[in-house]
């Protein structure tokens, strides 16, 4: 069998599901492959800054989830070895973009998926799909589609949004991200008679890991871990549960360990942390043709900006936009779409990098630096410019113009 679809995007996560979105927006029918045979939404929660509202503002879905999250108005950072805590306001951060409603919130990532998926036509997303290979045809004006079951997708846009190991960014010749030798546990609580906790963001920082913790509403509790502790590698969620607790989150105030015990199993997850070198976003092959890549296809980063899903979402717009105002020609709109990104998420995956070798700690006199640095400069003079990023506005997208 074989299909021709004007845009094909693989992988339906953030990326993939805004971009669909994003191109039905200006005329653009796109069909979206995804292997698992469900939308993925592995870490529990994610937390959008006022650049990712913008965008799901210019994609028209903005109000269904402000509508329910509330925004943070503080944050706390406490050092786990001097006891000091230092408070973070979010209030310039909200008022800064203009708009209160354009500010900092974390979101269930199933209700994000489930809200960009509601937007699409149905059976846009196909699941279950394997694809075999991709091959470029006619002056690379054709991209062709071989998938497991036998059948063939013709088309003269393929979107890679297939995450961090995405396989079109390795057709690209993209390098393979790099393991920054960190690693995540992520999980959500949930205290069906409410948890009693302020709507607040609060950190603890101590040498080999940083802990969160975060009310989204009056009974989830989402909480992650980062920690340069390699052996940190079990899979099943009791032994993550176990580790954390005794071991990566064992200096932790009570009510930290409180809401770990509390967590669902099915929502605890570990993953290493990858990035790409900035560079080879910068000057790598992230367009070919009629093929591109968008989210953590382009350019994933370690999360401590907590901006990667926020970057995919200014993808979306941005794509779909630079492929309405290129007057048909798939290639020349993401060549215009890759040299408006490259600068901005190259800039970002560095400032994720520095934020969270800084705030991570370690031994040795250097650590001994730099804890100096992150205790006594970081948190009150650097941090806040390097999260100007999120007042970034990717733009609105064109009137519905014409086909491909
Ligand atoms: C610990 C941690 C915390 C984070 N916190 C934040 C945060 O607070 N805020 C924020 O903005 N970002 C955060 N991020 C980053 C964010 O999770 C990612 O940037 C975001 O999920 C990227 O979305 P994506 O759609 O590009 O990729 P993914 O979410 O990885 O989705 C890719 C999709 O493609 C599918 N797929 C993969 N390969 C194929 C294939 N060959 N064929 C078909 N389908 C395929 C997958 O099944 C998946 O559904 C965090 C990341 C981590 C690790």
């Amino acid at each position: 069998m074989e299909e021709v679809h004007e845009a094909v995007i693989v992988g339906a996560g953030i990326a993939g599901l805004a971009t669909a979105i994003a191109l039905k927006k200006v005329g653009i029918q796109s069909i979206v492959l995804e292997k698992s045979h469900q939308l993925r939404s592995t870490g529990a929660a994610i937390t959008l800054a006022p650049n990712a509202w913008r965008a799901l503002d210019s994609l028209g879905v903005a109000t269904k989830l402000t509508s329910i999250y509330r925004t943070f108005e503080r944050g706390y950072v406490t050092n786990l070895i001097t006891g000091a805590t230092q408070e973070q306001s979010f209030k310039g951060t909200n008022t800064n973009s203009g708009d209160e409603d354009m500010g900092v919130r974390s979101v269930h990532r199933k209700v994000l998926l489930e809200t960009l998926a509601n937007e699409l036509p149905e059976n846009t997303v196909k699941f279950s799909i394997k694809i075999n290979s991709i091959k470029s045809q006619e002056e690379e004006d054709i991209t062709v589609l071989q998938l497991e079951d036998g059948s063939v997708i013709r088309t003269k846009a393929l979107i890679g949004c297939d995450g961090v190991h995405s396989v079109v960014a390795q057709w690209l010749g993209l390098t393979t991200p790099v393991d920054s030798g960190r690693s995540a546990v992520r999980g959500l609580s949930v205290f069906p008679a409410g948890h009693g906790l302020k709507h607040q963001l609060h950190q603890f920082v101590g040498n080999n890991a940083r802990c969160a913790f975060v009310a989204m509403n009056q009974t989830d509790v989402f909480w992650g871990i980062t920690t340069t502790d390699g052996t940190m590698v079990p899979r099943e969620p009791e032994l993550i549960q176990k580790e954390v607790t005794e071991h990566l989150a064992k200096d932790c105030p009570a009510e930290y360990l409180n809401v770990i015990q509390r967590a669902e199993l099915s929502t605890i997850t570990w993953a290493p942390l990858m990035y790409r070198v900035p560079w080879d976003v910068l000057f790598g092959k992230t367009h070919r043709g009629g093929v591109t890549v968008a989210g953590d296809a382009f350019h994933p980063m370690t999360p401590d900006l907590g901006q990667g899903g926020c970057t995919a979402l200014e993808d979306a717009v941005v794509l779909a936009r630079c492929l309405a105002n290129s007057r048909g020609s798939v290639s020349s709109g993401m060549e215009m779409y890759v040299k408006e990104r490259r600068w901005r998420v190259a800039g970002i995956i560095t400032g994720a990098f520095l934020s969270g070798w800084v705030q991570q700690g370690g031994t040795g006199w250097r650590w001994w630096l730099v804890k100096l640095f992150r205790d006594n400069l970081f948190y009150r003079f650097v941090f806040p410019r390097i999260v100007n990023f999120v007042h970034y506005d990717c733009g609105v997208l064109p009137e519905k113009e014409k086909t491909l």
